[in-house]
């Protein structure tokens, strides 16, 4: 029954199985192809599509990192490729009106599949004009920076307002870890920093299972936590850009997307570490600032909710005990691995810190420790503490 665990991340996709959870789960992506050097793969990945056009999306940092290489592959095996680079004039690329706009003005006639070269932002505009138009999508993906390659919400920027649109899934997810292993340190770290936010989100899911009678499936837990091992098995590696290591960390990040898709919720991925960091993450866009990567705000996010769990020990039923990192544990690997620690190279200031953890419960109805904490009369004083830690 728990065969998946046991699978490759290939041979996951289109798999549907019936769980010990008592319920079938089933994945809608057809292809899942991740190691070195795979983008020469990309004809046969896409031959059902040689017959339509190929419309081929990326960024002027993208284009460079892979995107003429794709272009090239895909020209030399006879497919008619439609290539756009969106100009982000040197900055990062915001998904608003102006780019998703020109993103479906150049979209010609007759084509049969979308494929963005890039990682958050042309992942998350390809799969809403996928879902819109309802031609497939592929993503060749640059750096192994957060876990939506195979999550099926597309946030978007719209009238200044960050909007989570639904759309699809892809059709495929390459992963090169040529390309990868070549991408900005601070997008590694935030990859890095997203799959050991699951760790957290686990327990707060096992924690509303207890507490709540949620749903849990054990099956998809232990999938998780197997992929979240080996990234930290391999952390040191990561530092130095290991192939192999980078190859278990996009593996990771694109396995807590499959597990979203296998149970239709995103309790594996996200728990009170990411309202945490959208509450962050809301703030700073409110005052019209660009908010940080997502996985290092999760990253940082992260002990600090270990820490919650920590201070509620003696109330925690045993089996969230067993499963709760300790926030010295966090910070261990968090901090052998490089990556970023303290909230104010997040940009987040001490005001926005205090409150943060006081009112990250109320980013969303999803019971989590800050919801326990909350509940137990707790959580200010486990507010002061951090906070006057943080910030003398
Ligand atoms: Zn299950
Ligand atoms: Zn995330």
């Amino acid at each position: 029954m728990d065969e998946i665990l046991s699978k490759r991340m290939d041979e996951m996709a289109k798999i549907s199985f019936e769980c010990s959870c008592g319920r079938t789960h089933t994945l809608d992506i057809d292809k899942l192809i991740m190691g070195q050097g795979v983008i020469k793969r990309l004809p046969e990945i896409l031959e059902d599509f040689k017959e339509k056009k190929i419309y081929m999306l990326s960024d002027n940092h993208t284009y460079q990192a892979a995107g003429e290489k794709v272009y090239e592959v895909l020209c030399n095996s006879g497919f008619q490729v439609k290539s756009v680079v969106l100009d982000s004039g040197g900055n990062v690329l915001i998904p608003d009106e102006k780019a998703v706009g020109k993103m479906f003005m150049e979209l010609e006639e007759n084509t049969g599949m979308i494929t963005a070269v890039g990682s958050g932002t042309l992942n998350d505009m390809a799969k809403y004009m996928s879902a819109r138009t309802k031609i497939p999508y592929t993503i060749v993906c640059t750096a192994p920076s957060m876990d939506g390659y195979a999550s099926s919400g597309a946030p978007l920027m719209n009238g200044g307002r960050k909007i989570s649109y639904n759309a699809v899934l892809p059709y495929a997810i390459v992963g090169d870890t040529d390309v990868m292993k070549k991408a900005p340190m601070r997008m590694i770290h935030a990859g890095y920093g997203d799959v050991i936010g699951k760790l957290t989100a686990l327990a707060d899911w096992k924690l509303s299972h207890e507490l709540t009678g949620e749903y849990y499936c054990e099956t998809i837990v232990k999938l998780v936590q197997k992929a979240i091992d080996k990234v930290v098995e391999n952390r040191q590696k990561l530092a130095r850009r290991e192939e192999e290591a980078v190859l278990y960390l996009i593996e990771a990040l694109t396995l807590t997307g499959v597990a979203m898709g296998l149970i239709g919720v995103s309790r594996p991925a996200s728990g009170a570490e990411h309202m945490l960091s959208h509450y962050w993450e809301m703030a700073v866009i409110a005052r019209g600032e660009n908010p940080e990567l997502h996985g290092i705000k999760v990253g940082i996010a992260t002990p600090l909710i270990a820490e919650v769990f920590d201070e509620m020990q003696d109330l925690l039923p045993d089996s969230v005990k067993a499963m709760a990192p300790s926030a010295k544990y966090i910070q261990k690997i968090m901090t052998e691995a490089g990556a970023p620690l303290h909230p104010t190279e997040a940009g987040i200031d001490k005001n926005l810190f205090y409150h943060g953890l006081l009112e990250g419960n109320t980013v969303r109805e999803r019971y989590s420790i800050l919801d326990f904490a909350v509940k137990e009369g707790r959580m200010e004083k486990i507010a002061e503490g951090l906070t006057k830690r943080f910030y003398l």
